[in-house]
């Protein structure tokens, strides 16, 4: 089987065999784009690698030896040869997009004859060595293990000391001497020779590419992007092309869009007399692409037209790298660019209005997860807040946290539970478990491009770069922002929108809908079918839903309403009532406050479907702590204080002991608590429906939904449902005919689900309360699962999710599905819907698709991610 292919044999769709930079250097190959020879050595010979125990079979060696003499051929040079020396990288490139997370080796096949050869041949002896030292580090760094900065030390003691102040400016004997230097300290650390044999370097490369598959940063980042750790990787084997031959040559790296903003603009960073690396590692902070416009127009040019043609054959945002060798282009990669949510929302609609792309592939190119990040707080520009300093806005969105000056440390104080902020000199891609602990990300070295800012926009994290005016004493483990000092430890605010820092917290503000996102909302609206509808408490929660556009309160929990400091007490006295007259009398005085409430919610819903359930919570949630009032009394009784007062702590506590449960949680509460207590939810029914009335009464529309909590029987529904008919023709009197209401009940206990169809009979709508219907499946209660016991249970792969984030298809989702098929039988039109938490869930909402039901509800905030997932569950 063909394990080599050469970039003119392969194409673009053949990325799950060359890996996504191999598949798109051969695509742009055949487009007859400006791209050094190559060939790639396919994924599938990575996992035979790996196969074989970490050996290069006979065949490939042979097939790879194959695919360099035709290289040789078409470069007109020979690998290893003393005259024309032909150069190679040897690049990394894996199916899934994972940006410096792997390595690659460039100038292979130098060596101590071949080095002398290209001086020669370029007429530049400064320029062969400086790229003879690369390769050696390079070699020592990702072949030998090696650590890199023992290196980089060398070259900048070498510039200290001979007052050089950028690499041009090093002389010929100067990089001769790194050289040996360099020799040197490959033998000291690894015992061996700097290897003079060619192949023997290509080999040996092409195996620690192979390996890098499973570094520690690589593995990290699959399992945060779920990449499937045996995809493997692809080899790209490239002629070298020379950024760092003089001032007329350099590399780059271009975005088509703006990653940040999404902005129709070329997007680039480069830096002259440089090798690919040195852009994206983010050790000198590069130029902007405006300046090559000046510099070096017609490069420039050339580059905007390659780039806007490789925009419109993608269909999609570009991430280009480019290297200029004498003022001659080539392009060395094109990838789909990563971008912040508010670019992916901006490109998308865009694409779509300039007919690139149909709206079904505007709306599943958002990672709905990234909406989030959208309605992101930020720090307001109109705050009047002087910053300490700026940098470059490298990913939007406004943090603070503690500043931590490594990522060890930043991950030791997230795990205590604290919001840190990662501020590094720069930051290698090895960092990314810190960056992912931190709220944002701040570095003194590097640009928009590098492998920081690229890996926090692929995060949402804000990032701000390049902050000149930073600079950290890791050994005081202090950090300068111009004249200021601020610890590790101190809170630091970043806006990576902006690109400014400030000392402190500092407020954010809350995010507003773009033109763009309203335009891509409305493109998932044509597309859904799901109704989403918001879980919402109050008049505000419902304006906000509203707002979001929710098409209806799916979760209204009136007991939400009892919280506030003004009613708990009317509402304490009321459960701790002994006598049914004491409480239908302090349910008098509790009426008027809830019908106010409904009164609100119906004015905002102005004719959107509410679906208001009825008390759900066991009724000592509502209750004093009993020890505080031990407390209080104990005191009273030492101080010989008020009598009375003692007496009625303690018939408080007394009545409290006697409503005290072993198991709350399946206990009086529910639809229990009002067969128990009739008059409780007879108040609510009352309230809703005289909101109602009078609503209609100022020419609103109202559609209430009642909705019965924890109903495990159809007999229990069956009993309220006639509650509630009754009160309502009670208190709508005439007004009876021209409100229609609905009466449904929550599946939530598994029994429910079982007898659905008995339960149908009674039942306007089911609503999964998927919180609840969880904890009962597993019977895991929540509070206890969630601190304790699931983490092992997910290390163990027990389980594959935690079951209240995502929902749980293969159990609780078939009670779901019984449920809404034996709904459905009974009562065609039965609306069926969930208002868990999983309503925000992606996988769960697609699975809501899935199953038919007709709408999801979610918070308020969540709602237009769902809009976008439940469109995305269509397509
Ligand atoms: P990564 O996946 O980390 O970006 P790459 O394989 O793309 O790694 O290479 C790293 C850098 O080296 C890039 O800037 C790239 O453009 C540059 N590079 C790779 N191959 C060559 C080559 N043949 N000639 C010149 N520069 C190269
Ligand atoms: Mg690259
Ligand atoms: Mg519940």
């Amino acid at each position: 089987e063909k394990q080599v292919y050469l970039f003119e044999e392969g194409n673009a769709s053949m990325v799950k065999l060359l890996g996504g930079k191999g598949g798109n250097l051969a695509e742009m190959t055949a487009l007859g784009l400006p791209i050094p020879p190559g060939f790639t050595i396919t994924t599938d010979a990575c996992k035979s690698y790996y196969k074989q125990g970490g050996r290069l079979t006979a065949e490939l060696q042979s097939e790879i030896k194959g695919a360099i003499v035709a290289l040789e051929k078409v470069k007109d040079c020979r690998f290893g040869d003393a005259n024309q020396p032909l150069l190679v990288s040897v690049r990394s490139g894996s199916v899934t997009s994972m940006p410096g997370m792997m390595d690659t080796i460039l100038n292979l096949g130098l060596n101590d004859e071949t080095v002398a050869g290209l001086a020669r041949q370029t007429a530049s002896e400064s320029f062969a060595y400086d790229c003879y030292c690369r390769l050696i580090a390079m070699y020592g760094q990702i072949v030998l293990g090696i650590p890199g900065f023992l290196f980089s030390r060398q070259l900048e003691n070498l510039k200290l000391h001979s007052g050089r102040e950028s690499d041009g400016e090093v002389s010929a004997g100067e990089w001769k001497q790194l050289t040996g230097a360099y020799k040197l300290l490959v033998k000291e650390h690894s015992g061996i020779d700097f290897p003079q044999d060619v192949d023997q370097q290509l080999n040996m490369a092409v195996k620690a590419v192979f390996r890098s598959w499973n570094n520690a940063r690589a593995k990290v980042y699959r399992k945060l992007y779920s990449i499937p750790h045996d995809q493997g990787t692809a080899v790209n084997v490239q002629a070298m092309v020379f950024g760092n031959r003089g001032e007329d040559s350099g590399t780059g790296v271009l975005f088509t869009r703006n990653p940040s903003t999404g902005a129709k603009e070329l997007y680039g960073e480069y830096l002259i007399h440089a090798q690919g690396e040195d852009v994206v590692a983010g050790i000198r902070t590069p130029r902007r692409l405006t300046e090559l416009r000046e510099n070096m127009p017609e490069v420039y040019d050339h580059l905007a037209a390659l780039a806007n043609g490789l925009e419109a054959h993608y269909r999609d945002m570009q991430d280009i790298e480019f290297t200029i060798e004498n003022r001659t282009l080539y392009l060395l990669q094109t990838r789909s660019g990563k971008r912040t949510a508010q670019a992916a929302v901006k490109i998308a609609v865009d694409l779509y209005e300039d007919g690139m792309i149909l709206k079904e592939e505007a709306v599943s190119r958002i990672d709905a997860g990234h909406l989030d990040q959208l309605l992101h707080r930020s720090i307001s520009p109109l705050e009047e807040l002087k910053p300490l300093a700026a940098g470059l806005p490298a990913s939007p969105g406004g943090a603070s946290g503690m500043i931590a000056l490594d990522a060890e440390t930043a991950e030791a104080w997230k795990r205590k539970g604290n919001q840190v902020m990662l501020v590094s000199t720069e930051t290698s891609p090895e960092d990314i478990h810190g960056i992912l602990a931190a709220e944002g990300v701040l570095t003194a070295r590097g640009g928009m491009t590098s492998h920081a800012a690229v890996v926090a926009r692929g995060m949402g994290k804000p990032c701000v770069c390049g902050c000149e005016e930073l600079t950290i004493d890791a050994d005081q483990r202090i950090i300068y922002l111009g004249e200021n000092i601020l610890k590790e430890g101190d809170i630091l605010s970043i806006d990576g929108t902006s690109g400014r820092v400030y000392a402190g917290n500092v407020p954010l503000s809350d995010p507003e809908m773009t033109p763009e996102l309203l335009k891509l909302l409305s493109l998932a609206d044509e597309i859904r079918e799901l109704k989403i509808y918001a879980n919402a408490d109050t008049p505000q929660d419902a304006r906000i839903s509203r707002e979001l556009g929710a098409e209806g309160i799916g979760l209204c929990r009136t007991e939400h309403m009892f919280f506030s400091a003004a009613r708990l007490p009317a509402v304490q006295s009321m459960i701790l009532a002994e006598s049914r007259e004491e409480r239908l009398s302090l349910l008098e005085r509790i009426l008027p406050m809830q019908q106010s409430d409904f009164e609100d919610m119906f004015m905002e819903m102005d004719g959107l479907p509410m679906t208001i359930r009825l008390l759900d919570p066991p009724l000592h949630e509502f209750l004093p702590n009993l020890e505080q009032l031990g407390e209080q009394l104990r005191r009273l009784q030492l101080a010989g204080g008020d009598s009375e007062e003692q007496k009625r702590l303690k018939r408080m506590i007394a009545r409290i002991r006697s409503m005290q449960e072993k198991n709350p949680m399946l206990g009086l509460r529910g639809c229990r608590l009002g067969i128990q207590f009739p008059e409780i939810y007879d108040m609510q029914i009352e309230a809703v429906f005289r909101a109602a009335k009078l609503a209609v009464q100022r020419g609103i529309e109202v559609r209430p939904e009642i909705m019965i909590p924890l109903v495990g029987d159809p007999g229990e529904l069956k009993e309220l449902r006639m509650l509630v008919d009754k009160v309502a023709s009670e208190v709508l009197g005439e007004a009876f005919k021209s409100i229609t209401y609905g009466v449904g009940t929550m599946i939530e206990v598994p029994r429910a689900a079982v007898l659905a169809g008995r339960i149908a009979e009674h039942a306007d709508f089911f609503s999964f309360g998927t919180n609840d219907l969880t904890q009962m499946t597993f019977g895991y209660s929540r509070d206890d699962a969630e601190g304790k016991f699931l983490n092992s249970y997910l290390d163990k792969n027990i389980l594959s999710g935690n079951p209240f984030q995502i929902l749980d298809q293969e159990g609780v989702g078939k009670l779901m599905e019984w449920a809404v098929a034996r709904g459905r039988e009974k009562k065609p039109f039965l609306q069926t819907g969930l208002c868990g938490e999983h309503g925000g869930d992606q996988s769960s909402i697609f699975f809501c698709q899935q199953t038919g039901l007709d709408y999801v509800s979610c918070s308020p905030y969540r709602v237009p991610y769902a809009r976008v997932a439940a469109a995305q569950a269509v397509i």
